[in-house]
């Protein structure tokens, strides 16, 4: 079943197929068709902007700092590989109805590049 969406939260996307590089590691992205202007805590970017990884790492940074929620000793790097962690992602893409999956957060990414600085990214241009 089709879930129900208001239509003013979707903003066709001008530069829908236009690759860019994520602002943060550099890999190459592709501007999706739509966004959902209401999806948390991922959107598509209308311009650019980061990857998935990157925004998960931004959001484990900034505003869920798993660092702080970690046993004594434990590294972020094992949190990420636990399986009941990345399903715990799941749940948050689906309750903020999200414009992409956990499936689709490359985590061994998001460990390789913990050490980037995050900023805010730019990408979340609105329709006038
Ligand atoms: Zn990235």
């Amino acid at each position: 079943m089709d879930e129900f969406i208001w239509p003013d939260e979707i903003e066709i996307l001008e530069n829908a197929g236009q690759r860019r590089n994520c602002l943060r590691c550099g890999v190459e992205c592709v501007i999706a068709a739509t966004a959902n202007r209401t999806a948390r805590p991922v959107q598509h970017a209308a311009d650019e902007g980061y990857c998935v990884s990157c925004v998960i790492t931004q959001f484990l940074k900034v505003e869920m700092p798993i660092e702080e929620l970690l046993p004594s000793g434990a590294t972020v790097a094992e949190a990420l590989r636990l399986p009941h962690v990345r399903r715990q992602f799941q749940a948050v893409f689906a309750a903020g109805r999200s414009d992409t999956s956990e499936s689709q957060v490359d985590w061994e990414r998001v460990i390789a590049n913990w050490d980037l600085p995050v900023g805010k990214p730019k990408g979340r241009k609105r329709r006038k």
